[in-house]
């Protein structure tokens, strides 16, 4: 095994989390793909197996100390990378139907044959978030999106609240300062049907200060959102 068992159990804990030894073995897999994978090509900057569990795992799996995820509920983890939030919290939620969205091709090849080799279930979608959130396939169709070190949240709202049904909720996963980029989103969130519902904030070890912010989709975005990138971008909704 190349994690440490007792690192990664003793972090989560915090988060009420009781890690069962098929899924620290499930993890431990995950973790020496993506140590092979970096080999190839750059997946992720993170490539020390105890920097993995502390800045990737336990900080995906901290979602859960926020939700309680249901069988059968669906959840798209908008700019994946390298699979995070999203197989951390497939792992230990199989029951969730999830979508790993890049824009980045290759970066989903890995998520497949981390899928495959854990014997998950996913689909997997090379696409940019602002075309994804246009397209009635999976426009207002999901009780959840995620998204980790992305972009700033007011442009980050704009790739996923779009991609959330009435009633849902978009996850923001920030590190600490976010109280600026909370008020610099205000009118965003109005304009595209969000509501900050909480911002749990929490230390993660060795890490710093971190950020769950949960926006709940209280009314259908305008049919204009999300734009194209350049004005998302260029041009944030203010
Ligand atoms: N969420 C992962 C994590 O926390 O490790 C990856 C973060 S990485 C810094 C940002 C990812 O978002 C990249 O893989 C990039 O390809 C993807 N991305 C950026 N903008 C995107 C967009 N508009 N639509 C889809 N993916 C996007």
């Amino acid at each position: 095994m190349i994690i440490s068992k007792e690192l990664f159990t003793k972090n989560v804990k915090d988060f009420n989390i009781d890690l069962k030894d098929v899924e620290i073995e499930m993890f431990d897999k995950y973790a020496q793909m993506l140590i092979d994978c970096n080999k190839k090509f750059n997946l992720t900057a993170i490539k020390e197996p105890d920097e993995i569990v502390l800045k990737h795992f336990v900080d995906s799996l901290s979602i859960m100390n926020t939700v309680e995820f249901c069988e059968g509920q669906t959840l798209i983890d908008v700019g994946t990378g390298a699979g995070f939030p999203g197989i951390p919290l497939l792992i230990m939620n199989p029951q969730l139907d999830i979508t790993f969205l890049d824009s980045t091709g290759k970066k989903l090849i890995f998520i497949e044959s981390v899928l495959d080799e854990l014997s998950l279930f996913g689909e997997t979608l090379n696409s940019r978030a602002e075309e994804v959130g246009q397209n009635p396939d999976y426009r207002e169709s999901f009780d959840f999106a995620t998204a980790r070190a992305v972009s700033e949240l007011r442009n980050i709202a704009e790739f996923c609240l779009p991609l959330v049904k009435k009633g849902g909720t978009f996850i923001a996963m920030k590190g600490s300062k976010v109280e600026e980029e909370i008020a610099q989103s205000e009118n965003a969130l109005k304009t595209l049907g969000g509501k900050i519902e909480n911002n749990f904030k929490f230390e993660l070890p060795s890490c710093g200060e971190r950020s769950i912010i949960h926006i709940k989709k209280i009314s259908q975005t305008p049919t204009k959102y999300p734009r194209n990138f350049s004005q998302i971008t260029k041009h944030p909704i203010r």
